[in-house]
């Protein structure tokens, strides 16, 4: 039966409704199976999206989430099945013609013209041509209507992560959507905006809107969702009520087995530092940088130091200046195991022992139409066998390809494939297993689980502290405080380029991280020579 939990808690065959008379599904997609080569993005997977409902999906990375929901977007067509919207059975020629129905759906990468207006992006994406005044009239109305506030004549580039979502949102619900797709939305935003967020979902909720929900935060799903669909490489294996679940047992659904919390394993206590960061400045290097004031910071081997932060508020600055990609005004500002290291270069930092995880994947990370051995050589040729009197060792890159994906569990279709070809999930295993398994003596990882599941999470978050727990030094700058607050034994929160002094994490609450991302009273930094190091031991 269609609507039926397999490994979760039974559901009712129809969607509660107030009255006794069964609803039909607003959407039903039906044996939806979608196929790329060998890999089966969608095993034919059945879902019904009821009227007013808010129905997640749950997946590891790779699982088939985004697949779906594209299918449904009719951004992706697929290879057997169908769908019916509002009891009729519908073939989407493309996007256009799921938002003529009445279909929405808000990406986790927001497609906006920096340089643009609020109201000129939102122009943009209208289907009909429609007077300028008439468009930002509308939009003030349905911002207001929904309490998102948004300034029409306001240049994208001067928003904040969370300000860009509301137009991406407001754009959605201007086409009066009966059911809006959200991938990931709260992965950029403060717990504060977070809870704004369910607000207005669920007043869309009220309205008899559906929505269709993928995260990765099950907390957030069993707060705010009415049904979650769970599935596994690429088939359905679950539909559950979430509010009748365990946060463990909707991470076994998806993960198949149990889900390990991170232990914190490693023996702690104050050591030398590895990294001192003293009073570095970064001017903006464009007209949409931010910049970095008086950033002070100490990192000792065998702790975890977090830096948390609404997205834009100087977090690249702080990984390029620590990577090398921009270099500081003097050398000392700067130290990497006592050696000023500021006027370095990214290979002569890595020269000391650095090591660093950048946030974007693909282009940054890893090179996408470079095989993984070949990616393995580009950051660890500095000290590794891999280069032999100048001229490169395939059988070691293979090896090191090798080792780390069989370390890091790094699922692939073939033994030396184009890092492009892995799921987001199984490439950041690969980037993060690349740099541990140099044993660097201080890395920087940013957003070391962004988009991943939580299987791949937990393999991420162990790896960092039992790195720690062998001496390194790690930072980890990263939107998402539950992470940091499992991993890091301090928090600092970076606001607009001011780094707030680091907190021991017992002591960082959401609601204080919260308001210092939001940009409450940051006290000045000590120099941290002055600063009376303090670690939790
Ligand atoms: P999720 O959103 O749950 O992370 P996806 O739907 O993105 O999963 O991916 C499901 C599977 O399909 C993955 O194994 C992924 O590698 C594969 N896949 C997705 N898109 C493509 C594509 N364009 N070409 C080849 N394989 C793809």
């Amino acid at each position: 039966m269609a609507n039926r939990c397999i490994t979760g808690t039974p559901m009712p065959n129809t969607f509660p409704s107030a009255g006794s008379e069964p609803v039909a599904p607003l959407l039903r997609a039906a044996g939806i199976s979608k196929r790329y080569g060998n890999c089966i993005a969608n095993d034919a997977i059945h879902l019904d999206v009821y009227p007013g409902e808010i129905h997640a999906i749950l997946g590891e990375n790779g699982a088939g989430k985004s697949t779906l929901v594209k299918v449904i977007y009719g951004l992706i067509q697929p290879n057997a099945g169908e769908l019916r919207f509002m009891g009729r059975r519908i073939v989407l020629a493309g996007p256009a013609a799921a938002r003529a129905l009445g279909i929405a759906m808000v990406f986790q990468h927001f497609s906006l013209f920096e340089n643009l207006t609020v109201a000129e992006n939102v122009a943009l994406g209208l289907p009909l041509p429609e007077p300028f005044a008439a468009i930002c009239a509308r939009l003030a109305k349905t911002a207001l209507a929904y309490g998102l506030p948004l300034d029409p004549r306001r240049e994208v580039w001067r928003l904040s992560v969370g300000e860009r979502q509301r137009i991406e949102i407001v754009r959605a619900l201007m086409q009066n959507p009966k059911l809006l797709i959200l991938d990931e939305p709260t992965a950029v935003l403060t717990p504060q905006e977070a809870d704004q967020l369910f607000v207005v979902l669920n007043r869309l909720k009220n309205e008899g809107r559906s929505i269709l929900y993928i995260s990765h935060k099950l907390d957030e799903v069993q707060r705010l969702c009415d049904t979650a669909t769970v599935l596994r490489a690429g088939k359905k294996v679950a539909t559950c009520d979430p509010r009748r679940e365990t946060a463990a047992s909707l991470a076994r659904m998806m993960v198949g087995a149990d889900v390990d919390r991170v232990k914190a394993s490693r023996a702690r206590g104050a050591s030398v530092p590895r990294l001192v960061i003293d009073r570095l400045s970064l001017s903006a290097d464009g007209p949409h940088e931010g910049r970095l004031k008086e950033v002070s910071l100490k990192v000792c081997g065998g702790e975890i130091v977090g830096i948390a932060g609404v997205a834009g508020n100087g977090q690249d600055e702080l990984f390029a200046a620590l990577s090398g990609e921009r270099l500081a005004a003097n050398a000392e500002t700067i130290l990497i195991d006592g050696r000023a290291a500021g006027l370095f270069g990214v290979t002569e930092r890595r020269r000391l022992g650095a090591a660093f995880v950048p946030e974007e994947r693909l282009g940054r990370g890893a090179v996408p139409r470079m095989k993984l051995s070949e990616n393995a050589l580009l950051t660890g040729h500095v000290a590794s066998g891999m280069v032999k009197r100048g001229f490169i060792d395939k059988r070691e890159t293979l090896a090191a390809a090798d080792r780390i994906a069989a370390t890091f569990d790094v699922r692939k279709a073939k033994r030396d494939p184009e890092a492009a070809s892995l799921s987001g999930g199984n490439l950041q295993k690969f980037m993060v297993g690349r740099e541990i398994l140099r044993e660097p003596g201080f890395l920087v990882v940013s957003q070391p689980t962004w988009g991943v599941d939580a299987g791949a999470a937990a393999t991420i978050r162990q790896a960092l502290i039992d790195l720690a727990g062998r001496g390194t030094a790690v930072l980890v700058i990263s939107q998402d405080l539950d992470e940091l607050a499992e991993i890091s034994d301090r928090i600092a929160v970076i606001f607009d380029g001011n780094l707030s002094a680091p907190l021991a994490a017992s002591a960082a609450s959401r609601e204080i991280l919260g308001l210092l991302m939001g940009g409450a009273a940051i006290e000045p930094r000590a120099c941290p020579q002055e600063e009376k190091h303090a670690v939790d031991a």
